[in-house]
């Protein structure tokens, strides 16, 4: 497959009164076509910041300082703000966690589902409502020609959902960024959406940017995962090296906070104690070192690099350096 995004050394800040906030700093990753990445870290790991910034749509007081980020070949940091539109609109789709945020209320679905598809194709009002028919049949949602002239209200979290997929997908995107898009639903929906997510992708080809606080969530779509802590990349690598084969101590605590529904059991999560970094104030080493259970001399005083520990596999620790120390590796393994 040929790579459809390359982000490379991607570095957004926010320059408030008190200071410049690292939102963002030094994140590099790819997506081929067709392939599904995952984004995982807590609030505030510059995941959402990432996904704002390949759509350019990071506003003042934040700002993208540096960095590429190259979409089929050309960097979208160059275009115009004309150019750019183009691109949002028509090859680079997004949804969000609260559908309710990015509907209008006073229109129906309909109206709301036609103007968009008018938006992004040639095509007349007789012609747009059969696709939004379509659409909507593609998304799962029962009877869509009476569902047209409902509104938003009228459906229920899910179904609402759905319809903003359908509004991401009517002009043919070849990446979808779905940012939390199944948070504020409940499980059983929730599995629906991501199992529809799945579908689409591949039935659509198209490459999908899933972000996310849960783990849990990326399992089962992704082929892709890439941890953000503080700001960073902390791993990367296959669901199967996040899953079975971690290197990182912060994903080994996102992993214990992962709810083990297939098992049938309302195991009590372990959340990761502690206060996620600072970025107003980078520390100098690795950010996850104050809530480290292993941290070493070393991990105060420099930030460690991403260490290949498989084929792409990388992780930020510098418990994957040749040299760390024996009796630690014990304890991990212990652990
Ligand atoms: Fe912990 Fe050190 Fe690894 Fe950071 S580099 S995660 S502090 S062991
Ligand atoms: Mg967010």
């Amino acid at each position: 497959a040929e790579k459809l995004l390359e982000v490379k050394n991607l570095k957004t800040s926010f320059f408030t009164h008190v200071g410049e906030v690292k939102a963002v700093n030094d994140v590099s990753f790819d997506v081929y076509e067709g392939q599904t990445v995952g984004i995982v870290g807590e609030s505030g790991s510059g995941k959402s910041v990432t996904s704002m910034s390949i759509m350019r749509l990071i506003a003042p007081p934040g700002k993208i300082v540096d960095g590429q980020i190259i979409f089929e070949g050309k960097d979208i940091l160059k275009l115009s703000e004309k150019e750019m539109r183009d691109i949002r609109g028509n090859k680079i789709s997004m949804i969000f966690q609260d559908p309710m945020t990015s509907l209008n209320p006073v229109f129906t679905i309909g109206n709301q589902l036609i103007e968009a598809i008018k938006i992004h194709n040639k095509v007349s009002k007789a012609q747009a409502k059969k696709r939004a028919v379509e659409m909507l049949k593609l998304v799962g949602i029962p009877s869509p020609e009476r569902r047209l002239s409902q509104y938003p209200h009228e459906f229920s979290g899910g179904m609402r959902q759905r319809v903003m997929i359908a509004m991401a997908l009517s002009c043919n995107p070849k990446l979808l960024i779905a940012d939390e898009p199944t948070t504020a639903l409940d499980v059983t929906i929730q599995a629906q959406i991501l199992d529809l997510l799945k579908k689409l992708q591949q039935q659509l080809k198209m490459s999908i940017i899933l972000i996310t606080h849960d783990l849990g969530v990326v399992a089962d779509i992704c082929q892709k995962v890439i941890v953000m802590y503080g700001g960073i990349i902390v791993e990367e690598g296959t669901v199967d090296d996040i899953f079975y084969n971690p290197k990182h101590p912060y994903t080994w605590g996102l992993l214990r906070s992962v709810p083990k529904m297939h098992l049938g059991l309302k195991k009590r999560l372990v959340p990761i104690e502690g206060q996620p970094p600072d970025l107003l104030k980078p520390p100098k080493g690795c950010p996850f070192a104050p809530r480290c259970e292993y941290a070493m001399r070393v991990c105060l005083e420099a930030r460690p690099p991403l260490f290949e520990v498989g084929d792409g596999h990388r992780s930020r620790c510098w418990l994957n350096h040749q040299y760390a120390p024996q009796e630690l590796l014990e304890k991990v393994k212990a652990a």
